[in-house]
């Protein structure tokens, strides 16, 4: 038996391994079972080029509670180790692993640390009193040793009986760890981060791992069912996705991986099924920000690479070159697919853009890169749902009735069919396209945009007629005479609180409604900033609200407004088509609705003093 030391400087390093990995001691396992695999596939080398002899029997790992002996073991087949080799992977190298570790992280936040790799085989003392290494090498000659260390820097190496080839790594677990010899909490661990590991991996006579998933396969032998399986696989519940990518590099950096296109309707659905970072097989950790870039944050599935420094703080990863190169390269991936699918199948892409356009503009507002390729194949959805256009197909669809007085493309466009249904009748009967912008990224999108797309100006359907360039179109000629015109523009001049009233009477067609009321496109839009908050919200909801009413005086109803004897009902009939255009713009509010509703029983013939009060 040899007695002896773990050679370090520093005294005892294991009140610090505890310190510095408070949380998230559940890594133990995640290091011994990856060494069971490393030593697994050693075996597996020395034996192809004939190192190893003989058969090599089922080569499993298994994980093995004892809660009466308060044990957990971890045991192999793989290459095992002398004698000669405990003292040097476990006593010098695993310790100056150990060591290393700890002296780059001295100082820094321990939270970047927690959950990284390289602590290796002596993340094992931050949950066992004392650990003990039974192996048998594959070198047969050589006898089986026990290691044995309490946790001070004191060992134990002695001779040992071993039947079989390989490892048996038993952690006594020591007194606040009583959760790891708890058969749950040890499944769910080894499910978290040995899922997909490439050996078998064995609890409670179950195998928990698929050992060749989807994404270390060759793309070419797998089926589009194959695919979807390995979807429902990472998560569950979820509908099947509307399509994947499969990343595959091995220059300049190593990567691998599966990337699924999830159905996401709205920006605000929460993500919990995130991508998964995996090193060569092991999970690492779900937090891919800086290597996936941000906009692609709702994709899901799988990236595998040893080139990511994983054992590295946040700060040194943004840093970091081939953390920013995978990060252009996934971009590219993906405008890639998107453009192949554009290309291919311009139908399937209309279909599923309800999905994808939340990417695609997010990806658009993000990263200029993204914004160049997705020019091409980034759609206006038309308000019926029957038409997509690219920017360019727009232009050329509207170009020569869809300019402003500054010559550029307006884009016409809702944010609600149903609330501004009046206003797009009144643009589709000009002959206008109005286009769908309904979603949560829209509002920001289209002001991104507007800076970088040359000669284009974006306007909601019920902005200025000024600006919705009907002033243009029309000849705005009206039927009335200027007495009849003044007589209007007197009644309209009406004092409705926190509105900024303008009134223009003006010869709209008679189909037409008697009176619409309008916003300035820049007004409406930091209202609408207001509303959602930020940093400006307060100073926006002060700004009264400006209006423009625009008086249709060639419809017909103002023929018979203008003939009404009874000065008090003509007043009433002309407050009721000011409060309607109002009411459609949804700035009808508070005492000037109930004012509304009041007038409107009234003219009906109903009882002035039955007010209707609204509750507030
Ligand atoms: P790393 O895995 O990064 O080398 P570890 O601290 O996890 O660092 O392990 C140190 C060394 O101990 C390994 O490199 C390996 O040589 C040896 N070792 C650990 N576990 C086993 C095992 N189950 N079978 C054989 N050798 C092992
Ligand atoms: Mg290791």
């Amino acid at each position: 038996m040899e007695k002896g030391n773990i050679r370090v400087q520093t005294e005892n390093i294991f009140p610090i391994i505890k310190k510095f990995l408070y949380s998230e001691h559940d890594i133990f396992l995640r290091e011994l079972v990856s060494n069971a695999v490393d030593a697994t596939q050693k075996l597996k080398t020395l034996s192809s080029i004939g190192e190893a002899k003989g058969e090599l029997g089922e080569l499993r790992i298994d994980v093995k509670l004892n809660v009466e002996a308060q044990t957990l073991t971890i045991s192999d087949k793989g290459v095992g180790m002398t004698a000669a080799e405990v003292d040097k992977y476990l006593n010098q190298v695993a310790f100056s692993g150990a060591e290393e570790f700890l002296q780059k992280y001295k100082g820094q936040a321990e939270n970047n640390i927690i959950g990284h790799f390289g602590l290796g085989f002596y993340s094992s003392f931050m949950v066992s009193e004392k650990v003990e290494v039974i192996t048998q090498s594959y070198q047969q000659d050589k006898p089986a040793v026990k290691w044995e260390c309490d946790g001070s820097p004191a060992f134990t190496l002695t001779e040992t009986d071993k039947a079989e080839r390989g490892t048996d790594i038993v952690l006594h677990i020591n007194e606040e760890s009583k959760e790891f010899l708890e058969a749950g909490r040890v499944r769910q661990i080894l499910e978290k981060f040995c899922r997909f590991l490439p050996v078998p991996i064995f609890f409670e006579e179950k195998q928990i791992n698929n050992t060749a998933p989807a994404w270390t396969k060759k793309p070419s032998e797998l089926t589009a069912e194959d695919y979807q399986n390995f979807y429902k696989e990472l998560y569950p519940f979820n509908e099947t996705p509307l399509f994947w990518i499969h990343l595959n590099v091995d220059y300049p950096f190593n990567l691998t991986g599966i990337l699924y296109f999830p159905r996401i309707k709205q920006s605000y659905e929460i993500q919990k099924d995130k991508i998964q970072l995996y090193s060569n097989q092991v999970f690492v950790t779900e937090e891919v920000k800086d290597i996936v870039p941000e906009f692609l944050m709702l994709l899901q599935g799988v990236i595998d690479s040893p080139d990511i420094p994983l054992n590295v703080s946040r700060s040194y990863l943004q840093g970091d070159p081939n953390v920013k190169k995978i990060n252009n390269h996934i971009t590219k991936k993906v405008a890639d697919k998107l453009e192949e699918i554009f290309n291919k199948d311009r139908k399937e892409f209309e279909e599923k853009w309800e999905h994808i356009g939340l990417f695609v503009k997010y990806g658009m507002m993000t990263d200029d890169k993204f914004f160049e390729r997705a020019n091409s194949f980034h759609l206006f959805e038309d308000v019926e749902g029957e038409k997509f256009y690219t920017l360019q197909e727009y232009r050329a669809a509207t170009e020569v009735l869809q300019k402003n007085k500054d010559g550029k493309l307006v884009i016409l466009y809702t944010t609600n069919p149903v609330q501004q249904d009046a206003y797009i009748q009144q643009a589709k009967a000009k002959g206008y396209t109005v286009v769908k912008m309904e979603t949560l990224v829209d509002a920001a999108f289209i002001s991104q945009v507007e800076n970088k797309w040359e000669n284009v100006h974006f306007t909601r359907v019920d902005a200025d007629i000024a600006d919705n360039l009907v002033d243009k179109q029309e000849n705005n000629e009206t039927v009335l005479n200027k007495d009849e015109v003044e007589a209007l523009q007197k009644l309209f001049d009406l004092k409705i609180p926190e509105i900024n009233m303008s009134v223009e009477v003006k010869g709209l067609s008679p189909q037409a409604p008697p009176v619409v009321a309008t916003r300035p496109e820049f007004m409406r839009r930091m209202k609408d900033m207001a509303a959602t908050g930020g940093p400006m919200a307060a100073f926006y909801a002060t700004m009264p609200d400006e209006v423009t009413l625009t008086v249709n005086g060639n419809h017909t109803v103002f023929q018979q407004i203008l003939s009404e004897t009874d000065a008090d009902k003509k007043g009433k009939f002309v407050h009721n088509l000011a409060d309607l255009a109002l009411l459609s713009q949804g700035l009808l509010k508070g005492n000037s609705l109930t004012d509304f509703i009041n007038r409107s029983v009234e003219l009906m013939g109903g009882d002035k003093k039955s007010t209707i009060i609204l509750e507030s």
